[in-house]
């Protein structure tokens, strides 16, 4: 335990850095302490260290831990398939990585089926990876539309994961872009995206100094994983 106190001082102290330099306030900043892998005993921990959000990639993985992880809140990372969804807004109380219609208006008709309206975001594949999930910049605008009418959802904003590199710096366009995509969508559109979710153990202070309110971040609390 002794390591994830040390991880998590760490990583908070570096968000309020990080903050700060980008001329804002740490409590805009939303941490979202990525789980996959991790024991639902460490998660626990985590709970006891003031880590309340947890980021899964998985639904199924989710399920047995969500359970076993009492008063914490769970956001979902990970590509979702449709027909998943119904599970999904069971388990999550946020969808991150909606990232079509398609699925969009599945996630909304199990919400409404379960009584349910879920927050979600947007994922936007900024730098057009092709292995990546997420909608592309350009459809990015019909989708908000989409999402901010159906009846089982909040949208709350867009999430994006920047491209693996070797410099955080190298993150920093993917970053910008989002926001000025967010801005520029929220003009055109009148629908408000408050939540920028970007960044994760390795560039989450230079997503937070371009506006990121939700950070991801996996390795830096819990330290190494086997898989990902
Ligand atoms: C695994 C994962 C993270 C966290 O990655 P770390 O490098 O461990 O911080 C963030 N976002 C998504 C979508 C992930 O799958």
């Amino acid at each position: 335990m002794a390591d994830l106190t040390t991880n998590v001082a760490d990583v908070r102290a570096r968000i309020a850095a990080a903050a700060d330099r980008g001329g804002r306030r740490t409590e805009e900043v939303t941490l979202v302490a990525v789980s996959k892998t991790v024991e639902p005993a460490r998660i626990r921990e985590a709970v006891t260290l003031g880590l309340r959000v947890f980021g899964e990639n998985r639904v199924q993985e989710a399920r047995e831990k969500i359970s076993a992880v009492p008063g914490a809140s769970w956001h979902l990372i990970g590509s979702l398939q449709r027909n998943k969804a119904r599970e999904a807004v069971r388990l999550f109380q946020v969808i991150e990585s909606v990232d079509s219609e398609e699925l969009a208006e599945e996630i909304s008709r199990r919400a409404v089926q379960q009584e349910r309206v879920l927050d979600v975001l947007i994922q936007i594949n900024v730098a057009r990876e092709p292995q990546k999930h997420g909608a592309a910049p350009e459809e990015t605008a019909a989708l908000v539309r989409r999402a901010a009418d159906l009846p089982g959802m909040r949208l709350r904003g867009l999430m994006t994961i920047a491209p693996l590199a070797p410099d955080p710096e190298q993150a920093r366009p993917v970053f910008r872009m989002l926001r000025e995509l967010r801005d520029r969508i929220e003009r055109e559109t009148r629908i408000t995206l408050a939540e920028l979710s970007m960044g994760m153990s390795d560039d989450f202070e230079v997503a937070i100094e371009e506006g990121a309110t939700m950070v991801r971040v996996g390795r830096a609390i819990f330290g190494d994983r086997t898989r990902t």
